[in-house]
């Protein structure tokens, strides 16, 4: 090979060489790029990283610090919460799962002082066993034994009852554990000795207060009858001098006399029937009655007052209710007696009205609604809840003039409560008050019934009345029978329109003339027109309206019953000719019978001779022979000796008293049963009861009345003597 070619060679291989140099060079140039890129990363990597680390530790430092400011915090309430727990009177303390003492409290502990062996650890059922082998507590009349077995089942039951425990010294603890979840119970011991020293005086004042509740009714009862006894006397002799010839002056004291002793025996009912109600004694005796009817008797009875004041009672009876209704009359009555009494005595001028309307309620029952309205001197605002406590009046000078006990509207308030009923009251001062009560009473009679009818003759009817209530009372009845009722409020005003209706009602006190002057008037202007006068005297009125002819009175307050029925009757009398001669409705005869009896034989058992005076003035004239016995002793001797056809005994006597000597009398005797009628003073609820129990028939109460006598004879012996109606 020559030296060119291998120089060139050579050449050849150096740039080769060189060539792959540059190469290797660039590789290595790029590949230290990519490391620098690396490693710069990295450090960026590792500072991010460390300023996390940083981040973290500081959170660590705070979260320690938060965690060690709640550790305190809870140490402090702990330690408070502590301090209380052992500060605290009653005791305290937690059990585990297993009926261990976790802790407990001073208190709590305190019973136990000395026994070392009670401190945390110890079990329920160990504490039991101290409790009664220490002498710690009182089982009572228990054994230990089943005190400590009751204690127990209590303990373990899911959720304890309370429990009172005595402790040795009379002291009382209540015990109350409450289970957890887990099982741990909490367990707090109070004592209550004080509230069970309290709960036992007042026990003791009760007993001691119903002792002197039970002797005040048996002092009232007595006292009843001793003030009663003497008022036999008192109002009886009044009653019969009454009857006999008397001058004025007489006969002022005599009503005076009757009056008075009217009055007190009004007190004394009420005190009474109070002692009654606030003993619970006192029962509702339920039978039929006529509601309608009981308010008419109640309203007659306070007419004469209102009339004298020229105050107009009204009874706006609702049209299709019914009347008949069962319930306790008497109650009711004396509901309606004290509140009709009350409008009346509080009333100087204008009106009282009696409203009752009803709605039918469950079980063929009627839900009633009464209320009495009045124009009277009205109570004030702050008075109206006064009124119905006990022995409370509205005293202001306006009032102080009126006479009660302030009695009556407690016992009307508890009577209507006794009957399942509510009282209210509005009032305003100066112009009246209306005081309405609710009372649901079982119906006895179907709820539709008729009311009299009156004929297709008589459409039209002119109401004459001043009073513009009672005008819209009557106009509204007549308007709801489907008669046209037109009304004017003088007499004057009447004669002109009289000749155009087919009837007249009109009333007795009129502005311009008297109502029966009127009826004068258009019957001498030739109007033949049935007329019927509605008086607040009727009787005296009766020949007056006899004579004229087609006309009628009726005594105020007048029912919707009689006005229509009486409405009837003029209208089938002008029917017929000649006109029958008119009358007071319902006349109030009573006859004897006129046939001629032996004297009915009457024994009247009385050991009080004013009173058998006062029995025998009564019975004068009633065709009866009166033997007297002082005594019950006297009494069954006289039957025995001579069977009389009855008997009216006294029940307190001396000896004998009334219910034994009945009971001698029955016992002996044979055929028919002898009516034993008996006469007490004794007014407490329970006394007819055991009055009848005893073999009696019947009962009257002193003092007693002629009417009464009366009553009971034509009841025993209807076809010698009449009732009065
Ligand atoms: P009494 O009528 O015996 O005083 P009540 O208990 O019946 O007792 O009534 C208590 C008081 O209520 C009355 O004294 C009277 O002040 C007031 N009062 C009752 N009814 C009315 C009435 N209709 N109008 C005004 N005041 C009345």
């Amino acid at each position: 090979m020559s030296l060119a070619t291998k120089l060139a060679e050579e050449r050849r291989a150096r740039l080769g060489a060189e060539r792959l140099l540059e190469l290797k060079q660039a590789e290595l140039f790029a590949a230290n790029r990519k490391l620098n890129g690396h490693a710069r990363k990295l450090s960026e990597e590792i500072v991010e990283t460390r300023a996390e680390v940083a981040n973290v530790r500081d959170e660590n430092k705070r979260v320690r610090s938060d965690l060690s400011a709640a550790n305190e915090k809870i140490q402090i309430v702990e330690r408070r919460l502590w301090h209380s727990i052992e500060t605290i009177q009653d005791g305290f303390a937690f059990f585990d799962d297993s009926d261990r003492m976790i802790m407990a409290n001073p208190a709590y502990l305190s019973v136990f002082d000395g026994l070392e062996e009670v401190c945390p650890g110890i079990t329920y059922p160990r504490l039991l066993q101290l409790m009664t082998e220490e002498g710690i507590i009182d089982p009572g009349d228990q054994t230990p034994a089943d005190w400590r077995a009751r204690m127990l089942v209590r303990w373990q039951s899911p959720a304890p009852d309370p429990v009172v425990i005595r402790l040795w010294n009379d002291r009382f603890v209540r015990l109350i554990d409450r289970r957890g979840n887990g099982g741990d119970v909490v367990s707090l011991a109070l004592d209550i000795t004080a509230s069970v020293r309290y709960e036992t005086r007042l026990k003791a004042a009760q007993r001691k207060a119903e002792a002197a509740n039970r002797a005040k009714s048996s002092f009232l009862a007595n006292m009843s009858h001793e003030i009663r006894t003497p008022m036999n006397g008192v109002v009886g002799m009044a009653e019969l001098l009454a009857e006999g010839a008397l001058d004025d002056e007489q006969r002022l004291y005599v009503e005076t006399i009757r009056n008075s002793s009217e009055a007190l025996l009004v007190i004394i009912n009420d005190v009474l029937d109070y002692s009654k109600i606030e003993a619970e004694k006192l029962k509702l005796h339920l039978r039929a009655f006529d509601l309608e009817r009981s308010i008419h008797e109640v309203a007659m009875l306070l007419q004469p007052t209102a009339s004298a004041k020229g105050v107009d009672l009204l009874i706006d009876y609702d049209m299709f209710l019914p009347t008949r209704f069962i319930g306790d009359p008497g109650r009711l009555r004396q509901v309606l007696t004290n509140l009709i009494g009350n409008a009346v005595k509080f009333t100087a001028r204008g009106h009282v009205l009696v409203r009752v309307v009803g709605m039918a309620g469950d079980c063929g029952k009627t839900d009633l609604r009464i209320v009495v309205e009045d124009t009277g001197i009205g109570i004030p605002p702050e008075k109206i809840d006064h009124i119905f406590g006990e022995f409370n009046q509205v005293e202001d000078d306006r009032n102080r003039q009126f006479e009660g006990t302030g009695l009556g509207l407690a016992i009307t308030q508890r009577l209507i409560g006794l009957m399942g009923g509510e009282i209210w009251v509005t009032s305003e001062p100066d112009r009246g008050s209306c005081f309405g009560f609710t009372v649901t009473l079982p119906a006895d009679e179907p709820v539709c019934y008729d009311i009299p009818r009156l004929p297709e003759t008589m459409r039209r009817v002119l109401v004459v009345d001043d009073n513009s209530t009672n005008t819209l009372l009557l106009t509204r009845q007549m308007s709801v029978m489907g008669i046209t009722a037109q009304s004017c409020p003088t007499a004057t005003q009447a004669l002109d329109l009289a000749g155009q209706a087919d009837a007249v009602v009109v009333d007795q006190a009129l502005p311009d003339m008297p109502g029966v002057d009127m009826i004068r008037n258009l019957r001498s202007a030739g109007t033949q027109v049935p007329v019927l006068l509605l008086a607040q005297q009727a009787a005296p009125l009766a020949a007056d309206v006899a004579g004229l002819g087609r006309a009628a009175v009726l005594q105020k307050p007048v029912s919707r019953r009689q006005v229509f029925a009486q409405l009837a009757d003029l209208s089938a009398a002008t029917a017929r000719e000649p006109p029958p001669q008119s009358a007071v409705s319902n006349p109030a005869t009573v006859s004897p019978d006129p046939a001629p009896e032996a004297p009915l034989d009457v024994l009247l058992a009385e050991d009080n001779r004013t009173n058998q005076l006062v029995f025998s003035k009564m019975v004068k004239g009633l065709n009866i022979d009166l033997r007297y016995a002082n005594n019950g002793e006297e009494a069954v001797q006289a039957v025995r000796k001579q069977r009389p056809d009855i008997v009216f005994m006294d029940i307190s006597m001396p000896r004998m008293d009334g219910k034994e000597a009945t009971r001698h009398i029955r016992a002996a005797e044979q055929g028919d049963r002898l009516p034993i009628i008996a006469v007490t003073a004794h007014a407490m609820q329970g006394d007819k009861e055991q009055i009848l129990e005893a073999g009696l028939d019947d009962y009257l109460t002193k003092p007693i009345r002629k009417p009464e006598i009366k009553r009971i004879l034509a009841e025993r012996f209807p076809a010698r003597f009449r009732a009065d109606p």
